[in-house]
């Protein structure tokens, strides 16, 4: 019989609803919640923990990290070629520990330039030997040659003797489509992610600009839903968008340079919006300190101010939002910090939680398992004192984290 571990906070938040529950305690059992009681309900025999004052909400997930690798900075892409894999590797282990610990139970963790890294990770922490939050991985970035994920900027000598691995989803036409998003999932991949436009980090690449044809993303697509698995777009110019809303992808991520058609397709096609809003505010204030080159900096000046008037069409239009950071351009632990622009630009603070926990949790396929409170879902609860649907800043330090039924921050008074 799983022991027993009962909480007692002043509040509950049921994500489902949106609604903040009074009066109810959560019993834990093993790894997963059992169910919700009367506070004044609690038995003799359990663990009680108090968390008098407190908000007890799901574990916070964010569906666009990147746990591998060194924070994003100045020096482009340069830093991949001048270290292994093992290094790469181990800044997961940081990286993964800081996210879980600032509430982040569950990333959807959207690409590693070095090939299964990530998947990896994710099997060290499912193993117990890292600290982490629960992980689906991308495997590799799907994108054209020279384009958002690729590995830019060398010269064309060194160019020409890049590993496989750090191109290893580096595609051209539908036949190599289908064959690297087979490989990608093969090889542990838990869904694929590609680049529909150029991107902001990547030099020489415009996020403006469609990388793949619409026969292409559909390709990877099909591929996908034959693996009964799913598609997140990279995708900030307005024709990527569409073309790859148009082939069935589940998300569409940063959306940053979207038109009128393209938030009504989303709409009209449930796909997601995955919007990365903290990291461009980052960037452009640290961004000169730390040497991102003028060129990252103009393209992110052009992607982040029209980014957040597309956010909150999107939400008047009633396109389905789940939050997504970009962590590694920030630093990982900042996760929350995205949250509050959700809320500056449309939603309400508890439709910010949603978005992080049940929205979020639908996207990846996973809200049997987590993003709510309820019978038979892991026991994946944080608690923050006060109340975060009234003050969302409240989620950017968490004092208490439980995974998995297991206390990893904070515990009992
Ligand atoms: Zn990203």
């Amino acid at each position: 019989m799983a022991e027993r571990v009962i909480l007692v906070p002043e509040r509950v938040i049921d994500t489902e609803r949106g609604e903040s529950l009074r009066d109810r305690a959560v019993v834990v059992a093993g790894e997963r919640v059992e169910g919700l009681i009367a506070a004044t309900d609690v038995p003799d025999g359990p663990r009680v923990i108090a968390l008098e004052g407190s908000t007890l909400l799901p574990g916070l997930m964010d569906a666009h990290s990147h746990l591998i690798g060194l924070q994003d900075a100045g020096q482009g892409y340069s830093s991949l070629i001048t270290r292994s894999g093992a290094q790469e590797a181990l800044t997961g282990v940081k990286n993964a520990r800081d996210t879980l610990l600032s509430g982040f139970t569950t990333v959807r963790d959207v690409g590693t330039f070095r090939a299964f890294v990530d998947v990896a990770l994710r099997e060290a922490i499912e193993a117990g030997w890292v600290e982490g939050p629960r992980m689906q991985c991308a495997g590799a970035y799907v994108t054209c040659p020279g384009g958002g994920g690729d590995l830019t900027g060398l010269a064309p000598d060194v160019d020409a003797v890049v590993p496989r691995e750090l191109r290893f989803g580096v595609t051209s036409g539908v036949d190599q489509m289908r064959s690297n998003v087979r490989q990608i999932l093969r090889y542990g991949a838990d869904f694929i992610k590609v680049l529909a436009t150029g991107a902001v980090l990547t030099s020489g690449t415009d996020p403006g600009l469609p990388e793949f044809t619409e026969a292409e993303l559909r390709a990877a697509v099909e591929e996908c839903t034959l693996a009964q698995t799913f598609v997140a777009a990279h995708a900030h110019g307005a024709e990527g968008i569409k073309r790859a809303v148009r082939a069935g992808v589940r998300s569409i991520e940063h959306g940053s340079l979207m038109d009128d058609e393209a938030i009504e397709m989303m709409a009209a096609h449930g796909t997601y919006l995955v919007a990365d809003m903290y990291d461009g505010d980052y960037m452009l204030e640290e961004g000169p300190a730390l040497g991102y080159t003028e060129e990252v900096l103009g393209k992110t000046r052009l992607t982040n101010h029209a980014q957040r008037e597309g956010f909150t069409k999107c939400v008047k239009a009633g396109v389905r939002i789940a939050n997504g950071t970009d962590s590694g351009i920030a630093p990982h632990g900042w996760n929350a910090r995205n949250l509050s622009l959700y809320v500056r630009f449309g939603l309400t603070p508890m439709q910010a939680i949603q978005s992080a926990t049940r929205w979020a949790a639908e996207l990846m396929g996973w809200e049997d398992r987590v993003g709510t409170i309820a019978p038979s879902m892991y026991a994946d609860l944080i608690a923050v004192p006060g109340d975060p649907a009234d003050d969302i800043t409240l989620l950017e330090d968490v004092p208490f984290v439980m995974k998995g039924g297991r206390i990893v921050k904070g515990g009992a008074p």
